[in-house]
Parts: structure tokens; sequence; C-alpha cells
């Protein structure tokens, strides 16, 4: 799939070569970071946007420069076992690689106004703002950065190099080789599970099932990034009782009864605006299934549900981390993470007492004095 020309070039500061790609035998260019194969004549850009191809060869228009800058709640992204209470430096480029009917980032995940929409942030001035402002990690988080790749462990490396962790928000959709330099630099995951049917799938979000489940089984298995799993439900298109146990049995099957899982409610947006918002009953009607099926870490997300916001301890049963929305409310975690009462480790990474940022949501402009092209960091080739 390809869209049209649109003024790519090399000599653009933002623009980077990369390397997953391969030439075909009828002269086009095929993108080999996600199951989409873009397969690309000179000029042409992927179904993401923000890959195209220039000279021969597959390049990245949107290496060092953001959608928007905020500090939010670790919480938010959804991580409730992930260095609980921290706050996260959150950003985002534009363009991704699904095209989901329901998106609701589409302003950013559907934009073709990037030099318009972003601001420059080398991957050092990004690393430095995050320590400055005393977050305990970066998000990749507003679009997917499967498509940005180069330029998020880029910023990953550097943030690693100062104490700050890296967190990807994902779809998880991306190809092995792809998907084992992106995860190699990251601390902690939250892939969103879309659905749990190919149909679904196919006709909802334009991409494969099984690829996701790939992805997944990949994460908790062969890394030790944290993972977390969010799936946004849909009245009348993913949301049935057949359908939630069929992915609650498959996760805990495949993946294990600790992997924490979010469900979270849909508003209407984009290409789906005919679907009435989530009844607040269906995340509690998900929430069962998913304890029944043996999944022990089962949240709630965008409402009034103190049971479905808590943290139980999986020894005794204890309430040990109480949040009402993104603000923690009681904590009894040990620094490393063990039940307070009964000191059955709760999985995770805990490091030290809960942090204190509470729910804010902190906007912020990023100066960036030198800009890429100038760091250590930089994969442009050198100015002639
Ligand atoms: S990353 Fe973008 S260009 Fe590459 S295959 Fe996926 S959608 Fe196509």
């Amino acid at each position: 799939m390809a869209e049209p020309a649109g003024g790519l070039s090399l000599a653009d500061r933002f623009t980077v070569p990369t390397i997953h790609w391969h030439a075909l035998p009828d002269g086009r260019i095929q993108c080999d970071v996600c199951p989409r194969a873009c397969r690309l004549r000179e000029g042409q850009r992927g179904l993401c946007f923000v890959r195209g191809r220039v000279d021969d060869q597959i390049v990245l228009a949107s290496y060092g420069r953001s959608s928007g800058f905020c500090v939010d709640p670790i919480e938010k992204k959804p991580l409730n076992h992930f260095l609980p209470g921290s706050s996260v430096l959150s950003f985002g480029t534009a363009g991704c690689n699904l095209a989901c009917r329901f998106c609701q980032n589409w302003d950013i995940s559907k934009s073709r106004q990037i030099d318009t929409l972003s601001s420059a942030a080398a991957p050092e001035t990004l690393a430095a703002a995050a320590e400055r402002l005393g977050c305990r990690s970066v998000a990749f988080t507003y679009n997917d950065p499967v498509i940005f790749l180069e330029y998020a462990t880029d910023v990953a490396d550097a943030c690693r190099e100062r104490g700050i962790r890296a967190v990807a928000v994902s779809a998880g959709y991306v190809n092995p080789k792809a998907r084992t330099e992106l995860f190699g630099h990251m601390d902690a995951a939250n892939i969103d599970l879309k659905g749990f049917t190919d149909d679904f799938y196919q006709k909802i979000t334009f991409a494969r099932l099984g690829a996701v489940q790939e992805t997944l089984s990949y994460l908790r298995h062969e890394t030790e990034v944290w993972l977390e799993i969010t799936t946004l439900l849909i009245p009348g298109h993913n949301d049935s009782d057949a359908e939630l146990a069929a992915e609650c049995g498959w996760l805990v099957e495949a993946l294990g009864p600790d992997v924490p899982l979010h469900f979270s409610a849909f508003h209407p947006d984009y290409k789906l605006r005919d679907v009435p918002p989530t009844p607040p009953a269906t995340l509690r009607r998900a929430r069962r299934i998913a304890l029944e099926h043996g999944l022990r870490h089962v949240y709630t997300g965008n409402v009034h549900d103190p049971a479905g916001q808590t943290t139980y301890c999986p020894g005794c049963g204890a309430a040990v981390v109480v949040r009402d929305w993104y603000q923690i409310r009681r904590y009894d975690l040990t620094d490393r993470g063990a039940c307070g009462r009964c000191g059955a480790p709760v999985p995770g990474v805990y490091e030290g007492p809960v942090g204190g940022w509470g729910a804010r949501r902190l906007p912020v402009r990023l100066a960036d004095p030198v800009g890429p092209g100038r760091s250590g960091h930089d994969r442009r080739p050198a100015p002639v």
C-alpha cells in the first residue's frame, strides 16, 4: 500500500536513512518494519506516512520531531505495575501503521501535516528534559513507535544514560527483526490488543490478530520488558462474552495469569461516530470474565470503579494499591513490590517508595537549541 509522493528529501533535517527494507525484482522497494509490507516507488510514502522512498532507500521523515510533550502519571499509559505513582514524559510524532476506524487519537495518527504539527527534539534534549522534570520514564505514546523506531530507540538510549526508563505504547503490529530492535531498547510496554477475532482486526483495524499475538508472546517470553495489555471495548464490535472469554483464555494460556489487563472505554470518534460510548457495566462485565478465566490483575479505565482500579495481592487478597482514577489513595507495598501484609511479591517493576506525582497532567514545551543532527545519537549523514 502506498501514499502519493509527498516532498520527501534527505536534505530535510528530520529525514534519516533506515535499514529495514529490501529491493524487489520489479523495481519497487519494500519496507520491512511492519506486516503492511508497503512496496514503494520513488517518492511514495507508506501507509504510516512517515516512512517513504527517496534516493532508492526507505527513509524516516519524522526523526527528532514531535506532536507535543506532556508529563503524565505512569498509570495513564496505562501501566499499574511499573514504578507506581511516578511521572512519565509522554510524546509522539505523527502517522500510524494501523487504520483503526475507531482511532481515539486520529488527529495525530492520521495527520498529514507533520511540518506544522511538530516541534523539534533531539534525543538528548528529550532525555535532559525528562530528567529536569523529575520523570522516571519517557513514553512513546500518542502514536505508534513502531513507525518511528529509529528515533524511539535513540531517545530510549539517551534516557537510559541518565537512568530514565523507556515505555512503548504500541499496537504491536511489527515484523520480527524490527520488533527485536525496538523492544531491545524498551523497559516497559503497553500493547493494545484491539479485539480477538480476525474479522474484527481485518475490518476495523486493517491489521492481523496473529501478528499482534506473536508480539505479545515475544515480549512475555523472550524479553525482560515489563508488559501490560489494553483492550478498548467498542459496543457491538468486540465486547461479546464469547470474544472476551476467548481473549482472556488465550492470555492466561499463552502469557500466564500475571500479565495485567486493562479494559478501557470507547468514545465515539473518527469513523465510528455512530457507536455509543462503552457503558461502565460492560467494563465491569469484561473484568469479571477475565478474573473468572484466571487473570490476576484486571483493571477498568475511564470509569469510576474502585474495585477495577485496585491492585490486589495475589497471595492474601489484600487491597495493596487503591486508586481513584490516576490518583493513588492507599499504597501497601514494600520498596521491592511485596505485599505489606503477607509479603507475597506483586508482579511488576518497583524501586523504592511509591511516587507522588498524583493525577496531574502537565503540558510542556521543549526548547531544542541544538536540534537533531548534532548529537552523538544522530543517524543523519554529516552535513556537506
Ligand atoms: S512501517 Fe509504514 S511504510 Fe513500513 S510497512 Fe509499515 S506502514 Fe508501510
